[in-house]
């Protein structure tokens, strides 16, 4: 088998498309037979499809570490602080523990943004990276610095929602 180089891969930008394009990945990876461990961030919500798929799918695992209701930008939550360092500390452990082949950190920089993670925090997790290992990190706000040191950065850009025109959250759509 060929040697794996782990790459950082982050998705940003407005648009629509940014955690499923992870998901993605992670189903990709699931049919080379990898392992895969996606956080949720800022998220806490058991009906979303994914939560429910990785019921069903070998290799995924998946913790949501938020409540389920938005965060308040400058204002958050005790509880939503105390997840999101939880889950940067699980998201540490699971990353050194060199078990997982693909480590998805999912808003992570919307927690960032928010002031819920520090951005030195993001930024260790990728130097404490195993080399197999490939780190996806999600969200809008993606920082400079964590972009610079990224291999791979996509921008997903509205031109368009579907939310503008009255239509909103749909099962299997938006989550
Ligand atoms: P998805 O989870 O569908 O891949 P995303 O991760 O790119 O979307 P987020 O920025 O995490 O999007 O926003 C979460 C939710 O907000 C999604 O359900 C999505 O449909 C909605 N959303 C994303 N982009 C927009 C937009 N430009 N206008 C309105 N709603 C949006
Ligand atoms: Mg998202």
């Amino acid at each position: 088998m060929k040697s794996k180089k782990g790459l950082v891969l982050v998705y940003t930008g407005n648009g629509k498309g940014k955690t499923t394009a992870a998901m993605g990945l992670a189903l990709r990876a699931i049919g080379h037979g990898e392992k895969v461990y996606m956080i949720q961030f800022m998220k806490g919500n058991p009906d979303y499809g994914e939560v429910r798929a990785t019921s069903y799918l070998p290799n995924f695992h998946l913790v949501q570490k938020g409540r389920d209701c938005f965060v308040k930008k400058g204002d958050p939550h005790p509880e939503d602080l105390r997840l999101a360092r939880e889950g940067a500390e699980l998201a540490r452990q699971v990353i050194a523990g060199g078990e997982y082949d693909l480590v998805i950190l999912d808003e992570i920089n919307v927690a960032v943004d928010f002031g819920l993670v520090s951005e030195e925090d993001v930024l260790s997790l990728i130097d404490l990276k195993p080399e197999k290992t490939t780190l996806v990190l999600t969200g809008r706000y993606a920082s400079e610095k964590l972009m610079e040191k990224a291999d791979m950065v996509s921008e997903v850009r509205e031109i368009k929602h579907h939310f503008k025109k009255g239509i909103g959250a749909q099962p299997g759509i938006e989550y």
